[in-house]
């Protein structure tokens, strides 16, 4: 398989003829070979971009035909969901209905936004008589969005949906690890009648294409997804052309159980909200905070779970699939023996599997490290794996502060049957998002999502995500 950059409604090459290899994780066999983009390519890009902006067919199109031109777009993810998902599950290794839920909220997104495309409007000021005073909702421009690894259509579909609904033209830039179904999404697009321009798809390293796209003097606002220390970078080169920016970051998201719980579902929501996608997951619920007095019950549930899940290649629809690389699967790998060290305890898996079938790809098992404080470093830094560190607290303002002892604040979940308590607790988070009885990573297509804190700024999904792709202009007329 090889494949093209897209650039103004066309497959091209990269400027250089140069490529990079995409790798199956689990296999560690050659997927494809994909064409990578250089400077070069991003000035073209941003140069398309600018032109779609500035053309009848994409600046002056009529916003209910952005609308229809997204809804075909939408039925055309639906139509092509399962060959959609099979190309996500080999490119990033997750389980094949994980890959087709990922595809379903990709269209999802697209028919949400398409519905909001005729509905951006203004408001009308009342200054008195004489005047007449109203704001236009104008597409912000040019938007640069580069994308991780881990959810690359949902991600990719997140960003550039209420991008174009807006009227944005956009260069998309995948990750080198997983750049496949972006592609697909650029293919999509152009089938379904976006003009040239509209939407340019530049899968390239981070160092050369994402750099050179942050720092384009061409793009009007950026969204960047990824980790906290790569969009510090991201923002200051933004900051020199004075660039707008969603920063989508990480997190170390607490799920908080008390002892009145459910503890059947919260066990069952816990365990999701970790091994989803291996852990690879920015809202992964990544930190297990349980009351005292439900801790051997609830660790008990949560390796019996552990134990019984099926890890294996994500075409072969396990419960979890690979890690996407050797060099995560290492990073993990250390993780456990740095929580071991500070005396944390395992309590389900620690190690890579035995099974012998699974020795070529990137696997870990799904692992529960018990005793952990705090502080420790399993405890606050972002280990993008199926690791949960699990801590326990007394009551309710114990959990409070740890929940809040992070450099993060992504995503929350509170697990009680008593809504006063859930309540007072939802209120003392700090995080974008909090669940109640439920832990809603992955999808929400519907709820603005983004962080606190280091966790990022900005929001995506939702109709709030719509304020980053839009400019308010006023226009004040004096008639009297
Ligand atoms: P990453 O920061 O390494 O890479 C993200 C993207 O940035 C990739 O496309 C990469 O090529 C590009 N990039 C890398 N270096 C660059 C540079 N110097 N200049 C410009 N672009 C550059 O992150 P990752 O490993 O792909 O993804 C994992 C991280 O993403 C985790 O921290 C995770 O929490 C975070 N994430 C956040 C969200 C969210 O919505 N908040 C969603 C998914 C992932």
């Amino acid at each position: 398989m090889t494949e093209t950059l897209i650039i103004n409604g066309e497959r091209v090459s990269a400027s250089d003829n140069g490529t990079f290899e995409v790798f199956d994780p689990s296999s560690g066999d050659l997927l494809a070979t994909v064409a990578k983009a250089t400077k070069r390519d991003v000035d073209r890009a941003v140069s398309a971009a600018q032109a779609a902006m500035d053309s009848k067919a994409w600046g002056g199109i009529a916003p209910a035909e952005r609308g229809r031109i997204m809804n075909r777009m939408a039925a055309t993810l639906r139509e092509r969901a399962e060959e959609l998902a099979t190309l996500e599950s080999r490119d990033n290794g997750k389980p094949l209905r994980q890959a087709r839920t990922d595809v379903q909220v990709a269209a999802r997104y697209f028919e949400f936004f398409a519905g909001i495309a005729d509905k951006i409007m203004g408001n009308t000021i009342p200054l008195g008589p004489g005047y007449l005073d109203f704001t236009l909702r104008e597409p912000i421009g040019v938007s640069a969005q580069i994308v991780p690894w881990n959810y690359p259509i949902q991600i990719g579909a997140r960003g550039v949906a209420p991008a174009l609904a807006a009227g944005c033209a956009v260069v998309l830039k995948p990750s080198s690890e997983a750049p496949m179904t972006a592609l697909r999404l650029g293919e999509i697009g152009l089938e379904c009648g976006l003009p040239a321009g509209a939407l340019n798809v530049i899968p390239g390293t981070g160092s050369e294409a994402g750099t050179a796209l942050a720092s384009h003097p061409g793009i009007n606002q950026l969204t960047f997804t990824g980790s906290v220390d790569v969009g510090i970078a991201v923002a200051k080169m933004a900051a020199d052309n004075v660039v707008p920016v969603v920063m989508e970051l990480g997190g170390k998201s607490p799920n908080i159980v008390f002892a009145d719980a459910d503890l059947d579902l919260a066990a069952q929501g816990v365990s999701t909200a970790i091994f989803q996608n291996a852990g690879q997951t920015c809202s992964a619920g990544s930190r297990l905070l349980v009351e005292r007095k439900a801790h051997d019950a609830l660790v008990e549930k949560l390796a019996a779970r552990a134990a019984a899940m099926r890890v294996g290649p994500g075409v072969s629809d396990p419960d979890m699939g690979p890690i996407i690389s050797k060099r995560q699967l290492e990073t993990v790998e250390k993780y456990v023996g740095i929580g071991t060290k500070e005396g944390a305890s395992v309590a389900a898996g620690g190690g890579r599997p035995t099974d012998a079938s699974l020795g070529k790809g990137y696997y870990f098992q799904p692992t529960l490290l018990d005793r952990v404080t705090p502080d420790m470093r399993v405890a606050q830094e972002e280990i993008f794996g199926p690791v949960l560190a699990m801590i326990e607290f007394d009551d309710l303002e114990q959990a409070a502060e740890i929940a809040n002892r992070s450099q993060y604040g992504l995503v929350s979940g509170i697990w009680t049957r008593d809504i006063n308590k859930a309540m007072a607790l939802a209120s003392r988070i700090k995080a974008g998002q909090v669940y109640i009885n439920t832990y809603g990573a992955g999808g929400g297509v519907e709820l603005p999502f983004g962080g606190y804190k280091k966790s990022g700024y900005g929001r995506e999904k939702g109709l709030e995500s719509l304020a980053s792709y839009t400019q308010i202009k006023n226009v004040c007329i004096k008639y009297a």
